[in-house]
């Protein structure tokens, strides 16, 4: 398994194997990596020749700067990770923050014609502008065939395929499923700092979005939102940010129901100042 630091070095490999008619994968991630990660780079190794995993805590993304300052970092244990699929096609980047900004630390401003401006845009400003900067330059650099993003984060799937829509960029982006812990928690970098109480606490998030799909055929959405707000009343442990429910495309929240529509729950708690968050698909 290959690791690069700079671009340079990484796109001259990567340029040597796509004149040889390469496929290339690409599955960007902020480290910290779990089984939810390796889910997506063996889906991205069943349809690729070279897969290629970037390792960057990108700065720009995030909104609270000590959130950014206690975003875990376990290079050595990632790098182990990754080496246990004992797969020599996956090449690994880790950039520096010079070698993906050039010395220019700021994101671009986008409009995704409003989906980045709900949920997740709305509670953490300037977020999806990040995270389209740094993924519309790996994207550059990287170049690739197919690139794999987690339904865990579906605003940001949404916004991706959108991007790369708007900018006519020859990408197929491909979506993949949420991997969770036998509890039903979500897997998440941030887990790894929950203490055991605030561990123990957490499987009420899926326990709640469960609950909401099975209840989604009798209820309004409004009735819902309300059941789901009481389970988090006073709870001591989780505090509920948002819960949403939305329509699929738009991702716009939804007073009631029509027939043809796809819709799903979103919801956001903290943990202390650990913020997880996680979605379910409704009907
Ligand atoms: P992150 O390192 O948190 O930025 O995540 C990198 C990629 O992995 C993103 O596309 C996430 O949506 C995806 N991902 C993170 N956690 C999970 C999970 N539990 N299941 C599926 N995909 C995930």
């Amino acid at each position: 398994m290959l690791v690069y630091q700079e671009k340079t070095q990484i796109k001259a490999e990567l340029d040597l194997r796509k004149a040889k008619g390469q496929v290339i994968g690409f599955v960007p991630t902020m480290g910290a990596l779990h089984q939810g990660h390796l889910a997506l780079v063996k889906q991205a190794l069943i349809s690729n020749d070279t897969v290629v995993v970037s390792i960057f805590v990108n700065p720009t993304q995030f909104n609270n700067a000590s959130d950014l300052e206690k975003y875990p970092r376990t290079f050595d244990s990632d790098i182990a990770l990754l080496e246990s699929l004992n797969e020599d096609r996956i090449m690994v980047y880790t950039p520096s923050v010079d070698d993906i900004y050039e010395g220019n630390l700021r994101s671009q401003k986008f409009d995704f014609d409003g989906l980045e401006r709900e949920m997740e845009g709305k509670y953490r400003p300037g977020h999806f502008d990040g995270v389209a900067t740094v993924v519309k330059r790996f994207f550059e650099i990287v170049n690739p065939d197919n690139a794999y993003f987690g339904e865990k984060d579906f605003q940001q799937l949404a916004i991706i395929k959108q991007m790369v829509k708007k900018y006519d960029i020859p990408v197929t982006i491909i979506g993949c499923k949420i991997h969770r812990e036998s509890d039903g928690l979500a897997m998440s970098s941030r887990n790894a700092r929950l203490t055991s109480e605030q561990r123990n606490a957490a499987p009420l998030i899926y326990t709640v979005l469960k609950k909401a799909k099975q209840e989604f055929a009798s209820k309004s959405a409004n009735e819902l939102v309300k059941w789901v707000e009481e389970q988090f009343k006073g709870h001591g442990i989780l505090e509920l940010e948002y819960f949403i429910i939305a329509d699929e495309k738009s991702l716009r929240p939804i007073r009631n129901k029509t027939g043809k529509r796809r819709y799903r729950a979103f919801i956001a708690v903290y943990a202390d100042d650990i913020r997880l968050i996680d979605n379910i698909a409704l009907n």
